[in-house]
């Protein structure tokens, strides 16, 4: 049984919620590919592949699918092919094809040399199609599209004939020739397999499989104005690829038999499709189309925005690969649709994070601290760990001076109980430096705190007294003089509800966009050490989350930060409440 199937309902957010810690060693699908090598199926061959259409960025639960597709065929010591599903030209671009490539390799993983192209087979699929007119399987159709939607019939009821359904088998030959030489307009006729009208699945009842589209394909250029369907191409790429598992989601399930039929007709390599339930995520769109829909209408800056839900986005919000595929390990996978509460995902980004980012002092909304018994001119280097539990990490110098920036949340004049932070007349400690004691507010005219008086005991260097006095608060902090200037952008969720699509009569998905899912700093300060930043890389600013510096927005030696994720770990803190309750 997946993980999926066995995690508890999450009681505050109603979305399935994988409960071990373990990677998913074994699933259902590796289940079926352990039997076929026992029965020598495929003579003990392992061969997947991922076969995106590119017609848009790819999006998280792609990755759960190109990981499990992928990995599947790592861990039997198989092969895997990436390959392009570009049988639509109308919406398929070059660049989506680059970002795929991009995203798949950034991911992990190395197809060598087996990176296809549907339109790389388009002479064998008309062959293909030729051959089933030859058989009486196949014929030219000339209703229209609209008129075809109507002889299809309904769930209950069955579909009618076309009447062109009888045309010999000669008159279809000449006429797909013709449709191929372009002698008609885009829509005046098909192909349609003669398969049956009365089926109980649609699918069966006589599909088109070829159309006209007098459109430029990004690949063949101008060579085809005729296209084949996806219905029709998708399971011939498996079997000329020579694919043993074609692993697809469940919304492919009941094609499965149009696609069998295919390949019995035709008599070639016939696959087996194996469906998986594909991964929704609270507080997000998973569809292409939708996602496309945000950067057309400007809700997102472009398909990285690091609030989307895809690879890009992802990437340069700051998340690494690694976490991307420990997440599509540990949610398992499962014959049942559910959601999977993005506080999980949150929670092997911070996991992965907490292992490799380097910590370092940043001010996000800093307030000014004057150290009045410090020494003015006076600078100090502290060696500062950059993980406190991997001393290989290494250690970096932190300066330290007269005036410095504190964050201005950890300053209250009038604490409440448990705030631990600055206060007057409050000692607390600065990481990696001294203690220090509030001694005096500085006001502006409307009675806001501009700037704190603070002295410093010289005797608490490095974070102790020699009398083992305590303080309850550590906080983190840059030296005025030598801090750098930073922007830095905060994200909450892209979506107000978990399940973005429940809207009001009239509305749509995009009524619940929050607009506060973005907040820029652009007032920051960060230590030094940040100079030598390069774009993308990762750090824990302490106590404030993670951060990756933008890739795009930092190309001119500027810093801007995203946050990856704060460190508040929701999903941990539902766990823990769910265990104590059980
Ligand atoms: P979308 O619905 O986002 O437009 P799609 O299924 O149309 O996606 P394709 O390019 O056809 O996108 O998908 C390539 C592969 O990725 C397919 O095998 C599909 O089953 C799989 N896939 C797409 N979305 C998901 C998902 N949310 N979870 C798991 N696998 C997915
Ligand atoms: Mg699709």
């Amino acid at each position: 049984m997946s993980n999926m199937a066995a995690g508890k309902e999450n009681e505050k957010t109603g979305a399935a919620t994988p409960e071990t810690e373990a990677a998913v060693t074994t699933d259902f699908i590796r289940a079926i590919i352990d039997a076929d090598l026992q029965s020598d199926k495929y003579g003990g061959r392992v061969h997947t592949r991922f076969p995106p259409e590119p017609n848009g960025y790819l999006h998280i639960g792609h990755a759960k699918s190109i990981c499990l597709n992928f990995g599947i065929a790592e861990d039997y010591g198989g092969k895997y092919n990436l390959r392009f599903d570009d049988t639509n030209p109308t919406k398929e671009e070059e660049e989506y094809i680059q970002s795929i490539i991009k995203d798949v390799y950034w991911l992990g993983f190395d197809w060598e040399d087996r990176l296809f192209f549907a339109s790389d087979y388009f002479e064998q699929m008309y062959e293909y199609a030729v051959q089933l007119i030859e058989a009486g399987k196949a014929y030219v159709d000339d209703l229209s599209a609209e008129e075809i939607r109507a002889y299809r019939g309904t769930l209950t009821k069955p579909g009618q004939n076309s009447p062109y359904r009888e045309r010999p088998v000669a008159e279809n030959l000449d006429l797909f020739k013709r449709m191929r030489a372009g002698e008609f307009v885009d829509g005046s006729c098909v192909l349609r397999a003669k398969i049956d009208m009365a089926s109980p699945n649609l699918n069966m009842r006589d599909p088109v499989i070829y159309r006209i589209l007098h459109a430029s394909h990004p690949r063949t250029g101008d060579a085809w104005c005729i296209y084949p369907m996806y219905d029709f191409a998708h399971g011939l790429g498996d079997s000329i690829e020579g694919i043993t598992h074609s692993i697809c989601t469940l919304e492919f399930e009941a094609h499965r038999p149009l696609y069998d039929w295919f390949l019995d007709e035709l008599g070639i390599y016939h696959p087996q499709q194996i469906e998986f339930a594909r991964l929704n995520l609270t507080y997000t769109v998973m569809s292409k189309r939708k996602l496309l829909l945000l950067v057309q209408r400007g809700d997102v800056s472009g398909w990285d925005d690091p609030r989307m839900p895809t690879l890009s986005g992802l990437r340069r919000r700051g998340c690494p690969p690694e976490a991307i595929r420990a997440f599509s390990g540990r949610i398992g996978v499962a014959k049942s649709n559910s959601t999977v509460d993005v506080a999980f995902l949150e929670h092997c980004i911070r996991q992965d994070l907490n292992e490799r980012a380097p910590r370092v002092m940043a001010v996000l909304e800093p307030l000014k601290v004057v150290i009045d018994n410090y020494p003015e001119g006076q600078v100090e280097e502290f060696e500062a760990d950059n993980h406190p539990q991997k001393p290989e990490m290494g250690t970096r110098q932190v300066p330290f001076s007269r005036e410095l920036y504190i964050e201005r949340a950890d300053f209250m004049e009038e604490p409440p109980r448990k705030y631990f932070r600055l206060a007057p007349g409050r000692e607390v400690r600065l990481k990696h430096a001294y203690y220090i004691t509030c001694v005096d507010v500085v006001r502006d005219e409307q009675g806001a705190v501009v700037e704190l008086h603070c002295t410093y005991d010289p005797e608490s260097r490095g974070g102790a007294t020699p009398d083992g006095r305590k303080v309850r608060g550590t906080l983190h902090w840059v030296s005025a003089e030598h801090a750098l200037d930073a922007e830095v952008r905060l994200y909450e969720h892209l979506f107000t509800k978990e399940n973005p699509y429940e809207v009001e009569e009239g509305e749509d998905f995009t009524a619940n966009l929050n607009p506060n899912s973005l907040q820029t700093l652009t007032s920051c300060k960060v230590e030094p050490s940040l100079a030598r930043a390069a774009p993308g890389s990762r750090y824990q600013f302490m106590r404030q989350g993670y951060f990756c510096l933008d890739p795009v927005d930092s190309a001119g030696g500027a810093l801007a930060f995203n946050r990856t994720v704060s460190m508040r770990d929701t999903w941990a803190k539902i766990q823990r409440a769910q265990r104590r309750k059980a």
